[in-house]
């Protein structure tokens, strides 16, 4: 089993050099493992339960009263305006719902369109790592540079003097993913107000990556636009996907300054123009629910969390409780493996759970091999199930 480049291994396939050394996703690779071999699957970070019934009527609804055709390039007008409206409850800050949000499909894109709009050739750009796995990518479509910050278990925290160090004079954008996939780890005010400082020192953006923002446990969720000075100069990038449970829709959004949203839309209108009209009628109803769907949400994920964490320390992990997300990362030093992919391999073949392998999300992939990541987006027995399945390693 390969996990890194697994496209590239082939010198039949015509992949640009830009995307060779990233072969197919982890992602993929892993849910078609666990389907192979039976396994309970807490790789690839989707709910195995349905979102809601009143946002997938409101796109049946949209569906039989003729919303078939185009959307307005940047978003159905309703939608842009309840983004608005949610940010403005989330955060304070009053945008303009046609001149600052884009409406995209997925996070996924809204992070591609803000590379392919925002960052020239030869620009550097800093990620913190782990990552998520299309960072990296991003970077590389877009032919800048990234320089790597490694955020370390078991707290994560963010290094002010390498952070520092990674800014120069070509750096034009900072990627900050809070709640952070796949550490868990919320990211602190102060450390957010040393991003903020460097960003405006050295005059560069700061691309937020915010879709586990309801996914809070302990912590408060800033939004780096709120910062003093900030709002100017960050696109803050969400979607529907966790947060109502409904990833395969792929409605996301980028928020920014019209100065910036030009440049997310130049891109964005020749990636996919416009999305999926009736799902954008779906989101409407979705970011017009009232709070209280935002409690049980996140109290409903605080169980499934406690239960996956507690049960895999009682299993002999060494587990970095998440703050956020719907990810636990830990350590599988304790089973004797040489690293992850040799781990996870033994978990789905032999143990019958899948779980991902850190080591894809580091530029240095062997700084993931003691790590292991399973999701709990999944209801409350499948996690006792995978932990029972579990419970042979310790022994
Ligand atoms: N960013 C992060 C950190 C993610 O974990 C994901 C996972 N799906 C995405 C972006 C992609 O979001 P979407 O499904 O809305 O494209
Ligand atoms: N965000 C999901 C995860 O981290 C994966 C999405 C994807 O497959 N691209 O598990």
């Amino acid at each position: 089993m390969r996990y890194a480049n697994a496209m590239s291994d082939s010198s039949s396939n015509a992949v640009a050099d830009r995307l060779a050394p990233f072969g197919s996703t982890i992602f993929t690779q892993i849910s078609r493992l666990a389907i192979e071999h039976n396994a309970i699957n807490l790789g690839q970070g989707f709910p195995n339960f349905d979102g809601p019934e009143f946002i997938k009527q409101a796109a049946i609804d949209a569906i039989n009263n003729g919303h078939g055709q185009y959307a307005r390039m940047f978003g159905i007008p309703q939608l842009n305006q309840a983004i608005a409206e949610r940010f403005q409850t989330d955060t304070g800050l009053s945008i303009d719902p046609d001149a600052e949000i884009t409406v995209t499909s997925g996070c996924t894109e809204a992070l591609i369109a803000t590379f392919m709009g925002l960052i020239n050739p030869g620009d550097e750009v800093i990620l913190f790592e782990p990552y998520y796995d299309s960072y990296p990518a991003c970077v590389a479509m877009s032919g800048a540079e990234a320089k790597f910050i490694t955020l370390r278990p078991p707290d994560f925290e963010v290094n002010e003097a390498k952070l520092r160090a990674a800014f120069s004079d070509k750096t034009k954008a900072i990627l900050v993913n809070t709640p952070h996939n796949p550490t868990g780890k919320v990211f602190t005010k102060a450390e957010l107000e040393l991003i903020a400082t460097l960003c405006k020192e050295h005059d560069a953006i700061a691309i937020t990556d915010e879709v586990y923002e309801r996914l809070v446990f302990d912590e408060e969720h800033i939004s780096l636009a709120t910062l003093d000075g900030m709002y100017e100069r960050t696109v803050t990038l969400s979607s529907l996907g966790k947060t109502f449970s409904l990833t395969g829709w792929k409605i996301g959004w980028a928020l920014a300054p019209a100065r910036l949203t030009a440049g997310v839309r130049a891109a964005h209108q020749f990636i996919t123009f416009a999305t999926a009209t009736p799902l954008q009628h779906g989101a409407v109803a979705a970011l017009r629910t009232d709070d209280s769907y935002y409690q049980e949400f996140v109290e409903t994920y605080q169980r499934r969390r406690d239960i996956l964490a507690d049960g895999l320390d009682k299993i002999g992990f060494e587990v970095y409780l998440p703050q956020g997300t719907y990810f636990v990362l830990a350590d599988h030093t304790r089973f004797g493996f040489a690293d992850d992919v040799s781990f996870c391999e033994h978990l789905i073949k032999e143990v019958g759970v899948a779980a991902i392998p850190p080591s894809a999300f580091y530029s240095n992939p062997s700084d993931g091999k003691n790590l292991v990541r399973f999701a709990f987006c999944k209801d409350e027995q499948t996690l006792i199930d995978a932990l029972k399945r579990m419970s042979a390693l310790g022994s």
